[in-house]
């Protein structure tokens, strides 16, 4: 007769929980030897896994052979140290550790009295790291603000703007929802756009304002200016404005204090987007990116990103954190609770879409108590060094350039057309980006901008160091060097 499952045995725990180490610190260990990006074919899973659902159970053995020989090869090995592309999406030990407690302890925190430890310490944990970004006092929890951990910077930006929409509406009148005026650049991670569109803001009202390289691609004050008068004139209403710190195509930094200037003389809710490079600004050289903030209404960074917490932990503060709960809670018979009912306690199903949530703040706490500030910032510092010496290298060969100024760990960079042709070289950044991924040993991703194709290396892998480098410029330059001899026996 076959044994009753027992899901949750400790010893059975024990055993596999330790193989699955095993075979995680065995992936590390060889993590160079896969190509960096996927080479697999659409669809190439569904030929080597079973129709069906076993009726039977399998062994772990027989799962982790399957992984080996079958997952693998469709993962693009974010963790590798020659993973360039994007941005980075750091694991570390501690980050690690905080995942599997959290896995393990497996809470559902919607509501203080679900886990009290959960609200608390994420809390706490929050606060440390807006002390250690500087962030103006208005965004700890003493005040009226608070920070909360969402999953993503794509869930911060629209809560905050549900919270702004509703906070204005409030005031104008719900009708009033075809007058509301959202303002970005076009540089702008489309995260607010899709926010925009499940927020109901008009499609015709969410300005997009153009850059350019003569801004390095920051949102003008002035032009943006322009635009809130125009609509203001025409009887629309200012209520968003999503500065942006380090964009994804470039990390352009927008002018905060300028800005922040605008949204207040237009009494407009002030978000900053800092996915990527909020991390940067806990070294004191850095932080002066961020200057400006103490005006911000939000502010949003990715742990998950360049700051060793295993996704996902996006750490988004609030100045008032009233207009927050006020467009996302309920308050349904099943959930009321002593504490809640009291307001003694902070509930953050109030804060965020979802009601469940998970124990995230462990791993954050886990990252800045097991590696240290120090530590820390020496890893953001150490990252941004290797970009520059890869700025380097790119300079001194002269048929490329750099394109914008390196401000954080990203290079933008492209192989300039032996004949100064814009479709020509545009073709030929995009057949470099395709034959050098595709040698699977380095992976690089691309941007455009005004109308030119770019490169994009991102330093920022937990095990990235100089020779990985200097080898990707390698794997580049002999790439470039093909290209370039098939063009001229043209
Ligand atoms: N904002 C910026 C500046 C980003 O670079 C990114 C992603 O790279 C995002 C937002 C979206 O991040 P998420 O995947 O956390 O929603």
């Amino acid at each position: 007769m076959e044994e009753r499952l027992k899901p949750m045995d400790a010893e059975q725990l024990r055993e596999s929980a330790h193989r699955m180490v095993d075979f995680i610190a065995d992936y590390y260990k060889s993590i160079e030897s896969f190509p960096v990006l996927s080479q697999v074919e659409p669809g190439y899973l569904r030929k080597l896994l079973p129709d069906s659902a076993p009726d039977h159970p399998e062994s772990l053995q027989q799962v982790l052979e399957d992984v080996q020989a079958k997952i693998l090869p469709g993962v693009t090995h974010w963790q590798s140290p020659n993973y360039f592309a994007y941005y980075p999406s750091n694991s570390s030990i501690a980050g690690f550790m905080g995942e599997m407690l959290s896995a393990g302890l497996n809470i559902v925190g919607f509501s203080w009295i679900t886990s009290p430890a959960a609200t608390e310490l994420e809390i706490i944990v929050l606060d440390w790291l807006a002390k250690l970004l500087n962030l103006p006092d208005d965004f700890l929890s003493t005040g009226p603000g608070g920070g909360v951990i969402q999953g993503t910077a794509s869930e911060a930006v629209l809560v905050v703007l549900l919270a702004a929409r509703d906070k204005f509406l409030s005031r104008i009148g719900k009708s009033s929802l075809d007058k509301l005026v959202v303002y970005s650049s076009d540089q702008t991670h489309s995260a607010l756009q899709k926010a925009c569109q499940i927020g109901g803001i008009y499609p015709e009202n969410c300005r997009v304002l153009k850059t350019d390289a003569s801004t390095n691609y920051a949102l003008s004050p002035d032009l943006l200016n322009e635009v809130i008068s125009q609509d203001i004139s025409t009887g629309l209403v200012p209520f968003l404005l999503c500065a942006t710190v380090g964009t994804t195509s470039s990390t352009a930094v927008d002018p905060l204090p300028a800005l922040a200037t605008v949204a207040k003389r237009n009494g407009m809710w002030f978000h900053i987007d800092a996915a990527y490079a909020g991390s940067a600004c806990i070294c004191p050289e850095y932080r002066p990116y961020i200057d400006g903030v103490e005006e911000a209404d939000s502010f949003n960074m990715n742990a998950h990103k360049w700051f060793l917490t295993n996704f996902d932990c996006s750490a988004l503060w609030i100045k008032d954190r009233k207009a927050l709960i006020q467009a996302l809670s309920t308050n349904p018979e099943f959930l009321k609770n002593k504490a809640s009912q009291a307001n003694m306690v902070v509930d953050y199903r109030d804060w965020q879409i979802p009601l469940g949530r998970r124990f995230r703040s462990l791993k954050l706490w886990m990252v800045l108590r097991l590696y240290g500030v120090q530590n820390l910032q020496q890893y953001i510092r150490n990252h941004i060094e290797l970009a520059r010496q890869f700025e380097d290298l790119v300079i001194q060969d002269p048929r490329f350039e750099v394109v914008t100024p390196r401000i954080f760990s990203l290079v933008c960079f492209r192989l300039l057309s032996p004949d100064n042709d814009g479709d020509k070289g545009n073709k030929l950044n995009r057949d470099l980006l395709d034959t050098v991924n595709s040698t699977g040993k380095i992976f690089i991703s691309h941007t455009v901008l005004s109308g030119t194709y770019i490169l994009r290396f991102a330093v920022g892998a937990p095990l990235t160091e100089e020779r990985h480098v200097n080898e990707a410029w390698k794997v580049l330059q002999d790439e470039a060097s093909k290209l370039l001899a098939t063009i001229q026996n043209n």
